[in-house]
């Protein structure tokens, strides 16, 4: 059942987006109060701590989770949707800079994020709109060369899930006609992301996790063997931490703060278009994304409106609306839909790395992972994973994730962004060319 949110401020006190509006019905959970003790205490209630937390609790841990305000609120409930193979690197990237087993056991983890996210959702009956089938689009014809090679990388790690489509295929898949052709991905897709946050805290609480709303998080600091962590109007005395807080994560321990920074990103959904006019756009229930390096992305909602993203900013000057940025690139990929309504624009912080691999690691028994640089939806569910195996005493593949390359910047964010930017944009040319 969908409800929209005017009627439902009560149980929605989230910022307007299409998301929001269409999110399901979801009880409230108690503000924490008084003093807790547990195994486990995540801090943040988005993808990473949620996955942490339902992971940790399938382990036989007690976990506690402090959302400072409602489930999904962050990035979570906001993004695109896309589960997007790999990570954002190109495979012969990973290679040239990792080595060829190393790249072998990166990739095959992206494709367990992947995999791992859709039989989650299964397995738990989340009702999130779930559907298979991810599009790259090459906006330049040497994108296109781009794609060839990351099909041929795909194909020498084993993976057969991808193919080339040409410029006419592509054009005719998504109605976008500035495309040059495209690479196809049966395993990728999407979800409805408010819902999948809201299905996977249901989730976690039938495996034993207790979950907090309206408690924000304060201070952390060492008790004894213990780690206290402080709500306004509460404690909990945890022998391990898991700070999942994404853009907000640096503030509360610097070494994440130092690795990661925050961009502004937008998105829209269009006012309900006609069956005709829907009917030129995005075709067989694709997600699909563009080869630029500020990427549009972009899908069918199933009322029939357009769903896309597009546009970044280091900082919104107060003079330009979220509609001017997301409007101008939406009608810039579809000029037949210059002028359409937008019933909604909304945006939402993105965390990004120097290497754009997420930045994941741990100081004392807290335990962090941020930095997906724009592929959260699958990474943070297996990152969650991977930081469960961490804590119960398998840290094999929690070394390997933590001992990637990310420059480590001190300073504000408006030092870092602007550094990361440049260094992930020389990156990718040189993966791309
Ligand atoms: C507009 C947009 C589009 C995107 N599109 C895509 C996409 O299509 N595909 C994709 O793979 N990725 C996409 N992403 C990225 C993806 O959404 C993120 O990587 C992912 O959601 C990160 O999840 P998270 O749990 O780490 O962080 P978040 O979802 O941001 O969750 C952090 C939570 O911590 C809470 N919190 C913060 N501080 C405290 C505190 N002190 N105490 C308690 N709680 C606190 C916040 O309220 C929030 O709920 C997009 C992001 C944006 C913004």
């Amino acid at each position: 059942m969908t409800i929209r949110i005017a009627d439902a401020a009560h149980f929605h006190p989230y910022p307007p987006s299409y998301y929001a509006a269409t999110a399901h019905r979801s009880p409230s959970r108690p503000t924490l109060e008084g003093v807790k003790q547990v195994d486990v205490c995540v801090i943040g209630g988005g993808y990473t701590g949620l996955s942490t937390a339902l992971h940790c609790a399938e382990r036989g841990l007690s976990v506690v989770l402090l959302e400072g305000k409602r489930i999904g609120w962050g990035a979570s409930g906001v993004n695109g949707g896309q589960v997007m193979p790999g990570w954002n690197r190109t495979t012969r990237g990973l290679v040239q800079q990792f080595g060829p087993a190393q790249a072998r056991t990166l990739f095959a983890m992206a494709n367990e994020a992947v995999e791992g996210l859709f039989q989650r959702i299964e397995r738990h009956q989340i009702a999130c709109d779930a559907q298979r089938g991810h599009l790259i689009v090459a906006a330049t014809p040497a994108d296109m060369q781009m794609l060839e090679t990351e099909l041929e990388a795909r194909e020498a790690m084993g993976y057969v899930h991808s193919r080339l489509v040409d410029r006419d295929i592509a054009v005719g898949l998504t109605g976008a006609p500035q495309m040059y052709g495209g690479l196809l991905d049966t395993r990728g897709g999407h979800v409805h992301p408010l819902n999948l946050a809201l299905g996977l805290a249901v989730a976690a609480e039938l495996a034993g996790a207790r979950l907090h709303e309206d408690s924000r998080v304060v201070r952390m600091r060492p008790v004894a063997a213990r780690m206290l962590v402080e709500t306004l109007r509460g404690k909990v005395l945890a022998k391990n931490v898991v700070l999942a807080c994404g853009a907000q994560s640096g503030k509360l321990l610097e070494p994440v703060g130092r690795r990661t920074s925050a961009l502004t990103a937008f998105a829209a959904a269009t006012a309900q278009l006609s069956d005709k006019e829907a009917a030129g756009l995005v075709k067989d229930g694709l997600a699909v994304c563009d080869t630029r390096m500020s990427v549009n992305y972009f899908r069918m909602s199933p009322d029939n409106r357009l769903l896309f993203g597009g546009g970044e900013r280091y900082r919104l000057s107060a003079d330009e609306p979220a509609e001017a940025v997301v409007r101008s690139r939406l009608e810039a990929v579809f000029p037949q839909l210059e002028g359409v309504a937008l019933d909604y624009t909304w945006s939402g912080l993105v965390t990004v790395t120097s290497s754009r691999m997420p930045a994941v690691g741990r100081v004392g028994s807290v335990f962090y992972a941020d930095g997906y640089s724009g592929q959260g939806v699958a990474l943070s569910n297996l990152m969650g994973k991977v930081l469960s195996e961490a804590i119960t005493g398998d840290n094999s593949r929690f070394d390997l994730i933590s001992h990637l390359p990310n420059l480590a910047v001190p300073g504000g964010r408006w030092l870092r962004l602007p550094i990361f930017a440049a260094i992930g944009a020389l990156a990718a040319f040189r993966e791309a060319h």
